[in-house]
Parts: structure tokens; C-alpha cells; sequence
């Protein structure tokens, strides 16, 4: 589908991983496309974001800053995940309002739902239990951007809608050992193993529990689906439609990278929740569909991550 000509389209954190699939993504469209460097505009305060989108007047934003990290980054920095999400996205939901902006795609995360969810887990599941504590703080923070969208649709009759993606991965994701996620972490480790010869990988956790994985291309693209045939009230979720285990995981990515060695599996570090596997029937039902597979789509990423590695160095 093709966006109307002249579309002025504010990706608001378009240096993340996510942001910037969907520049890539909106290059193919008709749209202006609009970006604000975090040097220039401090998303966490709201005189200076109320400014710019009173000037910028885009006719969509598409909200996918956040304060992102893996498991333990978000057990380890509870009030910078929590303050951080919860006012970017007040901070631009209601400038968005004020500034009349037609629509409004904020992004989540499927960790918004309870811990113990029935699997698959459909949209109507939020609220109905406790959450998982490693990252109840960015969950809490989701799940109030989502009401946002809600109360801003129910007073103002705004269109603004929220897209839950399963755990992502792809180009420009963050690959420090400390505060990354799982497969960006599995890839440098197994990387530096294979180069220093190293004979084991330490995978966190037992290896059972199991993730969903979506390439970032492939939700960019949701996202920009989404903009144009998606107008509810409830959040929308976004995934791959199967998930792995964590040993699973690894041996696809020791596959890719080419290392030989054993994992070892270290249990002090924690699991997190058992199982988020996302029921996306209801985008599925729309007419849109997953393109990459997990092995093609962790090649692809280690590709970019040598390019990487090499212009560093160089
Ligand atoms: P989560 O989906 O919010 O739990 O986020 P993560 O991607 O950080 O972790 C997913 C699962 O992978 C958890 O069970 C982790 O314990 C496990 N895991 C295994 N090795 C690693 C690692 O090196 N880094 C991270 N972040 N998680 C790992």
C-alpha cells in the first residue's frame, strides 16, 4: 500500500533499531519523512517537545522512541526504565493532540501482558494479571502509553493506535553485553568465541524458556501497514507467529556464526517469564504477514554486525 503523496511522517527515535528499520521502510513510500536528533530535541521534556511538534506539524508520528534493554538492564535500572518511557510518551502523545496530529502508532512491547497469560496471547489478555517482574517498570510504562492512546481516542475521538511487537531483532541493535537483549548477545558472544578460539559460550538462564522472534524489517513494514488500516481502540499485536527456546536460539545462532564449541548454561542469571508467545490472528486477519525467517534474519544481522566490526577498526 501506498501512503497519499506529501505525508508528513515524524518517526520520533529513528536512530534505535526500530526507528530506523522504519526510515528504511518509509523510504519506499511517498511521504516526507521528518527526524529530530536527540541533540537537538530532549524527548524527556515537554516545553521543548510541545515546540517542535507545534512547528514539525506532522500529519503522522510514529513513536518509537524508548528506553530500551535486555532482562538485566531493565532489573537493574527500574527508574530510568519507568520515568523515561512514561514521559516520552506523555510528552508526545499530548503534543500530538494539541498540535491536531491525525494519527499517532505508538509501539510497545508484548511484555505489557501478564506473566501467566493463556498462550497464545490475544490483546484482550492485558490487565487481567500480575506482570513479570524483571521488567514490570518498561511494562507499567507500555501499558500506560496504550492508555494514553485510549483516553486521548475516548475524550478527543484522536485515532492514535498502539502496536505490541514480540521480542525484536535486526540492524542498529544494541550489542553490549550488559544491557542487550538475548540474540544480539548470543551473536557477539558466539562471535568472540569462534575468534579467540574460546571452547564455550555462557547462555543465561536454563535454556527453557521460550521467545518470539521478529526481524525489525518485517515489523517496520507492519508498522507502516498498520498506519493506514488499522483504526481500534485496542493495542495490536505484531509477531512471528512461533517461538524458540533459548537453546533452541543459540544453536541457530552458533550455526550461523560458526562456532563449535558447547553452551553452558548459567542458572544465577534469571529467565524471566516462561513463555510470551503473542496470538496475531487479528493483524493476520487484516491481510498482513511475516516475511523473514529466524535463521535468514540472524545471517542477515551477522553480516551487519562483521560490516560493523570492520569499520570499526579501520
Ligand atoms: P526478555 O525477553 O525480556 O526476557 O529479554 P532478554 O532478551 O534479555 O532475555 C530473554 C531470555 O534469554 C532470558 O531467559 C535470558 O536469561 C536469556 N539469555 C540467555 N543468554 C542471554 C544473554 O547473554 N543476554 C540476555 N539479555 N539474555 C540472555
Amino acid at each position: 500500500t501506498k501512503s497519499s503523496p506529501n505525508r508528513r511522517i515524524w518517526v520520533a527515535g529513528h536512530r534505535g533499531m526500530v526507528g530506523s528499520a522504519i526510515l528504511r521502510r518509509l523510504a519506499r513510500e511517498d511521504a516526507d519523512v521528518l527526524t529530530v536528533g536527540r541533540d537537538e530535541l530532549d524527548l524527556r521534556n515537554q516545553g521543548a517537545v510541545h515546540s517542535w511538534v507545534a512547528k514539525a506539524k506532522p500529519d503522522v508520528i510514529i513513536l518509537a522512541a524508548a528506553k530500551v534493554g535486555g532482562i538485566l538492564a531493565n532489573d537493574s535500572y527500574p527508574a530510568d526504565f519507568l520515568y523515561e518511557n512514561l514521559i516520552i510518551e506523555a510528552n508526545i502523545v499530548h503534543a500530538a493532540h494539541e498540535a491536531g496530529v491525525e494519527r499517532l502508532v505508538f509501539l510497545g512491547s508484548s511484555c505489557i501482558y501478564p506473566k501467566f497469560a493463556p498462550q497464545p496471547i490475544k490483546e484482550e489478555a492485558l490487565l487481567t494479571g500480575p506482570l513479570e517482574p524483571t521488567n514490570e517498570w518498561y511494562a507499567i510504562a507500555k501499558i500506560a502509553g496504550i492508555k494514553l492512546c485510549q483516553a486521548y481516542r475516548k475524550q478527543f475521538g484522536r485515532r492514535y493506535i498502539s502496536v505490541m511487537p514480540c521480542n525484536l531483532y535486526g540492524q542498529n541493535d544494541n550489542f553490549d553485553l550488559a544491557t542487550s537483549h538475548v540474540l544480539p548477545a548470543l551473536i557477539r558472544k558466539f562471535h568472540e568465541a569462534k575468534e579467540t578460539g574460546a571452547r564455550e559460550v555462557v547462555v543465561w538462564g536454563t535454556g527453557t524458556p521460550l521467545r518470539e522472534f521478529l526481524y525489525v524489517d518485517d515489523l517496520a513494514d507492519a508498522v507502516v501497514f498498520l498506519t493506514d488500516h488499522y483504526d481500534g481502540d485496542e493495542p495490536i499485536n505484531c509477531g512471528a507467529g512461533s517461538d524458540v527456546t533459548i537453546r533452541q536460539l543459540a544453536e541457530i545462532i552458533g550455526r550461523v556464526v560458526g562456532f563449535e564449541g558447547t553452551l553452558v548454561f548459567d542458572s544465577g542469571k534469571p529467565d524471566g517469564t516462561p513463555r510470551k508467545l503473542m496470538d496475531s490472528s487479528r493483524l493476520a486477519a487484516l491481510g498482513w504477514q511475516p516475511k523473514t525467517n529466524l535463521e535468514d534474519g540472524v545471517a542477515t544481522v551477522y553480516r551487519w554486525f562483521l560490516e560493523e566490526r570492520k569499520a570499526e577498526l579501520a
